[in-house]
């Protein structure tokens, strides 16, 4: 398993030195500030113990400096949880003391000793285990795997009550440890990929080392494996990966026993399953066929599972909300940490940021919706992880469309193998509503005021029957220096069936810097109040304003209706 980004969470200017060094230890990693009091950060939060909380529950290892037990404090309500339990580590403001607090075997104790390294410090460490023998023997590099913890830790208390240890297999990581061998001892450290029950007084550890490529024709596909690995009795835990022929690439079956068995799940072009084994791991004796649809390969060391074939390739096409990072969901935030590649229109591109270094952005004119989604399309079918940026919601006069419709055109099968997800955002007029009160409180209707990519008699004949059945509206694209009179015209229509008292909620840059949010009538209302960064929404005949005590305006379009 490879261990996530760490987040270096900061409280206030005074640790931004030391945050930034933890930094350069940790280059994936994100400097996460508290909003209004530290700005030159990756990340900005609200409230600490939340933001805490919600790494520690997504399994994000966590840097956090400030005091001990502000964190312990913080974190308190969700250790009782089953779970994830990441590294958890206070490191003092000034660098001077690194404090490992949660996560013993999700390596806290090394990520405590690398800190403290990089700051010139020696690292708090209280594990009896480590301090004796300096490394946790139940948290084996990745690459290995325990095979059961409870046995593991009496073994851990006879070694340190004192007894001697044997080392059988070979376990690499171990050479350095500080640990009493011999070879007459009692105690064994066994690393081995066999299948075998921990004899009394042995610690077993498997090592990764079993690539089993896979048909999805397999019926009951993860118990089919399960069955193959104790027919060459070989651990379950000893499974690297699965492999797959690149045409199976988007049948569920298959990323469904991946799930079941809890690993990767690979591709490559193969004729057969022996055919994919023995190309992915060339060095080895001929690959085991059990059955049809199976093969099984195991190789004298742990197998990276990066290093076989590809991933499947994901296009992930967000929205990012109206601008303000508290309105992005928490899956699109997730998404952004994932992709290898981020493309979009550069000031949305900009708003998604900051990115790692390992991350590719390509940034592109607004206009080149399909190029960028045949771009997409090229990337992911190479097994990348790729992002297309929108602003708002993604399915709102945005990317969605474009990406279907490139999807839809292209007679590429890796194209149509790609993982496809649209992750909606919160759309400009709703977020512009909600600061208004409620305009859109009852039914409504959107319509983009571009005549670029529809005849202006469409948008006329729709703002003339909407106005007609008395919807409150949505003027997205309301104007533009190329589209500079259609605005006009529109009101026009409008106030054919609608009193000039109306309301109409002009937001411009809604959650952005210098937002700014108006209320006029629909008789008042002139083309230059308005921009392309303006959201225009009008009210129904019932649409109604009131004075809020703070000297502004609500307005709402009550649920109900007059009736006749
Ligand atoms: N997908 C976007 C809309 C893209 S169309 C969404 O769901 O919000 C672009 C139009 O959206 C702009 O011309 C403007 O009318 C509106 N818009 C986008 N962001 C806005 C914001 N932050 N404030 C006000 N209007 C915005």
């Amino acid at each position: 398993m490879t261990r996530r980004a760490p987040a270096i969470v900061v409280l206030g200017k005074g640790s931004l030195d030391t945050a930034r060094k933890i930094q350069r230890f940790y280059p994936d990693a994100l400097i996460h500030g508290l909003a209004g009091r530290v700005e030159e950060v990756d990340r900005s939060y609200q409230e600490f113990g939340t933001t805490l909380r919600q790494l520690y529950q997504q399994d994000t290892p966590i840097i956090a400096l400030c005091a001990a037990g502000i964190v312990i404090r913080s974190l308190a309500s969700v250790l009782l949880e089953k779970g994830a339990e990441p590294p958890v580590l206070a490191v003092a403001e000034d660098g001077s003391a690194v404090v490992p607090l949660l996560g013993g075997l999700g390596g806290v104790n090394v990520m405590a000793r690398e800190i403290a390294a990089g700051l010139g410090v020696a690292a708090a460490i209280t594990t009896s285990g480590e301090l004796r023998f300096g490394t946790c023997l139940l948290n084996p590099p990745s690459g290995y795997a325990l095979a059961d913890l409870e046995l593991g830790k009496r073994f851990v208390s006879d070694l340190l009550a004192g007894e001697s240890v044997r080392i059988e297999g070979a376990a690499p990581w171990l050479d350095e440890a500080r640990l009493p061998q011999s070879d007459a001892a009692q105690l064994t450290i066994h690393v081995g990929c066999g299948e075998r029950e921990a004899a009394a007084n042995e610690l077993l550890i498997h090592p990764r080392c079993v690539l089993v490529a896979v048909s999805a024709v397999v019926p009951e596909l993860a118990a089919a494996v399960r069955a193959a690995l104790h027919q060459a009795k070989i651990a379950e835990a000893s499974l690297a990966c699965l492999l797959a022929n690149e045409e199976e690439m988007a049948d569920a079956a298959l990323h469904a026993a991946a799930a079941e068995l809890g690993v990767p799940l690979r591709f490559a072009a193969g004729a057969s399953t022996s055919d994919l084994a023995a190309r992915a791991l060339p060095q080895l004796l001929a690959p085991q066929a059990i059955g049809d649809g199976l093969a099984l390969a195991v190789a004298a060391e742990p197998i990276d599972p990066a290093s076989i074939g590809r991933a499947r390739g994901r296009v992930a096409v967000i929205g990012l909300g109206p601008g303000a990072a508290e309105l992005m969901a928490p899956a699109v935030k997730a998404e952004l940490a994932r992709a290898n590649d981020v493309l979009g229109y550069e000031t949305y591109v900009r708003m998604a940021g900051p990115f790692r270094e390992d991350q590719v952005l390509h940034c592109t004119d607004n206009r080149e919706e399909l190029l960028r989604a045949r771009h997409a399309f090229e990337l992911a079918a190479q097994g990348r992880s790729v992002i297309v940026v929108s602003s708002g919601d993604p399915g709102v006069f945005a990317m969605a469309a474009a990406v279907l419709e490139a999807l839809e055109a292209s007679d590429d099968p890796a194209w149509h193998r790609v993982e496809l997800e649209m992750l909606p955002g919160i759309s400009a007029s709703l977020a512009t509503a909600a600061q208004a009160g409620a305009p859109l409180g009852h039914d409504f209707c959107v319509i983009s005021l571009s005549d670029n990519l529809k005849p202006w008699s469409i948008i006329e004949k729709r703002l003339d029957l909407a106005a007609q059945a008395d919807l409150a509206m949505a003027f997205y694209n309301p104007i533009s220096r190329s589209r500079p009179w259609q605005l006009g015209q529109a009101l026009d229509i409008v106030r054919r069936h609608r009193d000039p008292a109306t309301p109409v909620v002009l937001g411009r840059d809604i959650a952005r810097p210098g937002q700014s949010l108006k209320v006029v009538s629909l008789g008042e209302l002139v083309p230059e109040m308005v921009d392309m960064r303006t959201m225009v929404l009008v009210g129904s005949s019932t649409t109604r304003t009131f004075a809020r005590a703070d000297g502004g305006e609500w307005v709402y379009t009550p649920r109900w209706y007059p009736q006749d």
